[in-house]
């Protein structure tokens, strides 16, 4: 197995980045990278790229150190891209995959299709963070770093709880345990506890929810009036797909969150038989078998739904 360290020879600046709309995976192994350089690595100038990241996640050691926007003309040695997906969806540092040295990209997404220096892509693997633990030496992890990877795992399983987590993802949260991290801390402030407008939102769709195929579907949809109405913004919904999935009787979950007059942004998520990243990579989005989204033009949320219903059909019809 490969070591970060591998691709650190006569580095001396490098750049970390994830994807928009970080999720806690995404902060967690961009923030587990920039420790880990940081503690070990201290020559080496690392700066790490988000926008958008939420203030849940500012007990994570250099959270405030976060970059927003790449200075024009910089050239890194190394380029070091987690979580991302896609090379679209790479934040306000994908400019750098063109002009970077050398770029490796450390992943578990399954419709990641790659194109970088170095590309290592785990679709096995509960998240980013997980990826990015075995690259890294356990004995120069600290516990600034297990907190940052920690907290990555414990927002891509839903804190153990969907089947991408594996006995080994067990084994590398029980590592990162060991190293002093404040678990119940991590997980109750920022995985359980929602704001007021985050619990207006989700009843707001649990209200208006409808359920096709049978009940074997279930969709939920947020418009731009209910945002207005409950004040919600776009990182106000995250969790609901899930929510909507944890249904008795439900296979798949369609979840619609309007973004402006013709966009909706999509996530779906799928108990275990349909592959929800086939049927997102065909509107030109992608994820994991079990939890994807993409991006779909159109002004009817009903007529998005029925066509998302007919595919996830076909899906469990054959
Ligand atoms: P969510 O539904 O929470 O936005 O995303 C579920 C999973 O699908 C995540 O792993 C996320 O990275 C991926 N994903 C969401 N939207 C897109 C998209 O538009 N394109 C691609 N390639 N992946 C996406
Ligand atoms: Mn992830």
């Amino acid at each position: 197995m490969k070591r970060i360290e591998d691709y650190l020879e006569g580095v001396k600046t490098a750049a970390i980045a994830g994807h928009v709309n970080p999720d806690g995976d995404c902060v967690g192994s961009c923030l587990g990278v920039k420790n880990y350089l940081a503690d070990n690595y201290p020559d080496i100038q690392a700066d790490v790229y988000m926008t958008g990241m939420k203030d849940i996640f500012r007990y994570i050691r250099y959270s405030d150190a976060v970059l927003e926007k790449a200075e024009e003309g910089k050239v890194y040695d190394l380029l070091i891209l987690c979580d991302i997906s896609s090379r679209d969806r790479i934040n306000v540092a994908g400019p750098l995959v063109d002009t970077a040295k050398a770029t490796l990209c450390l992943d578990h997404h399954k419709t990641n299709t790659g194109g970088y220096t170095w590309f290592y892509n785990f679709p096995e693997a509960s998240s980013a963070s997980e990826v990015i633990y075995g690259f890294l030496d356990p004995e120069k992890i600290s516990c600034a770093c297990a907190e940052a990877l920690y907290t990555g795992i414990v927002h891509d399983t839903g804190v153990f709880q969907y089947s991408n987590t594996s006995g080994h993802t067990m084994e590398v949260a029980g590592a990162l345990m060991e190293k002093g991290v404040d678990f119940t801390h991590i997980i109750d402030r920022t995985f359980f506890e929602k704001t007021f407008v985050q619990r207006k939102i989700l009843g707001r769709v649990m209200e208006n929810a409808v359920l096709h195929l049978d009940g074997r579907v279930i969709s939920g949809v947020v418009t731009l009036a209910d945002r207005k109405s409950c004040g919600a913004g776009a990182g106000d919904t995250e969790g609901i797909a899930s929510e909507l999935r944890s249904t008795k009787g439900v296979e798949t979950a369609v979840f619609l969150y309007q973004m402006d007059s013709s966009h909706f942004k999509v996530s779906l998520r799928s108990q275990d038989i349909v592959d929800v990243s086939l049927i997102c990579s065909e509107f030109g989005g992608g994820g994991h078998t079990r939890a994807a989204g993409c991006t779909i033009e159109g002004s009817s949320p009903e007529a998005i739904v029925e066509q998302l219903v007919s595919r996830i059909q076909k899906q469990l019809e054959a």
